[in-house]
């Protein structure tokens, strides 16, 4: 049995982090396996930031936003001399193995890791929901909630005052953010990268809401797809409302976890640490028909996104539908 594991966070931070590195340190604690922190990812194992972490600092951990491991970019991870450097520092320290919790980039430095004899496994953290081999992300529940909060105020602002508004979310070439915020909201437009209307569409879908009378109209967009500011002034030059833009930003990165992504984030890792246990590196731990599953990291970075056009076409159908006073 391993008796030493290290943990760390990776890529953009997500709500929930916390909480998969406290699901860590419980389940490892438990089985009698010390578990080492290491700050800023795969930065800071390269840098030897590597310290013993207990359950009194996993409870204090748990609730809160960000990662208090801190997590950086280090694109010179690639190159092998510069893992094996990281292998070094592991292995100094008595470390057989590591619990990854990033996005699809952190995978693959896991996975190359893992061929140089440290197994690894990762958990999906990432508010983008963008790792296709798992349906949900931890970190994606918090954002999406942040963003409806943040269009319910929106709504009532451009309903008072007979407006529109473009706002635009995260994703990261991922629409699930805007698709769920938007069928939670009823936004009557919705563009994401996997169905993406063009300026002249959504400028034309606002004018024939602003002609039919509609009071008030929102239009989500995800990030990397338009500017925003410049969408906004065409909606308003062609449709007549008053159109505002809002970039929700990195408001969307941080806040308290939600309960299910504190969940999701714990269970994944007692799951992760089951695997490592075991023997087993190479392979990532993610929901598939809300049941975990661990599988071979090298699976999740091929596999072919869903397809979400006709559930998109179909909210945006529901949506455009009005009754006017
Ligand atoms: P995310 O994990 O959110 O997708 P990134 O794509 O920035 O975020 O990846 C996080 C880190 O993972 C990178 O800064 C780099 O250190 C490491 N990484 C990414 N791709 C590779 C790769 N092909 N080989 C080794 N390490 C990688």
């Amino acid at each position: 049995m391993i008796k030493k594991i290290g943990v760390l966070t990776s890529g953009g931070d997500a709500p929930g982090m916390n909480a998969a590195v406290a699901g860590v340190v419980k389940a490892a604690s438990a089985k009698g396996i010390e578990v080492y922190g290491i700050k800023d990812g795969y930065k800071g194992l390269v840098n030897g930031w590597i310290e013993k972490i207990d359950v009194d600092f996993a409870q204090e951990i748990l609730t809160r936003g960000g990662t208090a491991l801190g997590s950086a970019r280090l694109p010179e991870f690639k190159e092998e001399a510069v893992r094996q450097v990281a292998v070094d520092n592991l292995k100094k320290a008595g470390i057989e193995a590591l619990v990854v919790c990033g996005g699809d980039g952190s995978y693959m430095g896991a996975q190359r890791l893992t061929e140089m004899g440290i197994n690894c496994v990762g958990l999906p953290g990432t508010i983008d929901n963008d790792i296709v081999s798992s349906d949900y992300t931890i970190g994606f529940d918090t954002a999406l909630n942040t963003i409806v909060e943040a269009i319910d105020r929106i709504r009532d602002t451009m309903q008072s005052h007979n407006r529109a508004a473009v706002v635009e979310v995260m994703g990261n070439h991922c629409g699930d953010l805007a698709l769920y915020a938007g069928t939670a909201t009823g936004c009557e437009v919705i563009s994401t990268s996997e169905s993406q209307l063009t300026e002249e569409e959504i400028c034309q879908q606002v004018k024939v809401l602003a002609e039919a009378g509609k009071r008030s109209v929102i239009v989500l967009v995800s990030e990397k797809l338009y500017d925003a500011n410049k969408l906004a002034e065409k909606v308003e030059a062609v449709s007549g409302y008053v159109t505002r833009a809002t970039i929700l930003g990195h408001t969307q990165r941080g806040g308290i976890p939600t309960a299910m992504d504190r969940y999701l984030a714990i269970t994944s890792a007692i799951y992760a640490v089951e695997q490592l246990a075991n023997g087993n590196g190479g392979v990532y731990v993610g929901l598939d028909g809300n049941k975990l599953v661990a599988r071979d990291i090298d699976s999740t970075l091929n596999m072919p996104r869903k397809d979400k056009s006709q559930e998109i076409a179909t909210i945006r159908l529901l949506n455009a539908q009005f009754k006017n006073k």
